[in-house]
């Protein structure tokens, strides 16, 4: 996720406070979701991590929604589709 700085010629108090869904909390920690990258992936001798920063509310611990679009299970098809079809490759291990 980028995180960028943003420069905005407002007022602070003239904007919006974010609250939590859940609580109407209105303050955030920042927290971290650790992944862990399979090093066949990540193309390094051994698993890498991946860190994701998120926003919390302080007080339920809920996840504040608007930072999670960065979060994403992976897709198999990112992965592209396999060289082989499944059934040829259980084949291939059975020998
Ligand atoms: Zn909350």
């Amino acid at each position: 996720m980028e995180q960028r700085q943003l420069q905005i010629n407002v007022n602070p108090q003239t904007l919006k406070n974010i609250a939590c869904k859940e609580c109407e909390c209105k303050l955030f920690e920042q927290k971290f979701i650790i992944k862990r990258v399979p090093k066949f992936l990540a193309g390094t001798p051994v698993d890498a991590i991946l860190h994701i920063q998120v926003w919390v509310c302080s007080n339920c611990k809920e996840i504040l929604p608007d930072c999670l679009p960065a979060i994403k299970e992976p897709d198999p098809a990112d992965f592209g589709p396999p060289s082989k079809p499944l059934s040829e490759l259980r084949g291939e291990l059975n020998k």
